[in-house]
């Protein structure tokens, strides 16, 4: 399931990669010339750091949808209930 894929109202795609780390597909920031010849994705561990990468995107003037970030906080609220870590036993 993604937090965001790429349409009118996004410039960004963030999902959660089956290897168990949030990933920001052929992300924007890196690859910002558009004439890249390699194309990379920034992982992710901690919802928190994906967080901030969105507001970065947002600051590059980027269209990052409020409902990624908002799903990001959303399971963050989450992990602390259970007990402050993540799916993968990480500390948020
Ligand atoms: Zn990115």
């Amino acid at each position: 399931m993604s937090y965001s894929r790429w349409g009118p109202d996004s410039d960004i795609y963030m999902f959660e990669n089956v290897e168990g780390y949030i990933e920001c597909m052929v992300c924007m920031l890196l690859n910002k010339s558009g004439m890249a010849t390699k194309l990379e994705s920034m992982k992710f561990t901690k919802r928190s750091d994906a967080i901030e990468h969105l507001n970065d995107h947002r600051s590059a003037g980027h269209k990052v949808p409020k409902r990624a970030i908002e799903r990001l906080k959303f399971e963050m609220v989450i992990c602390d209930i259970v007990g402050g870590k993540n799916i993968y036993g990480e500390t948020v």
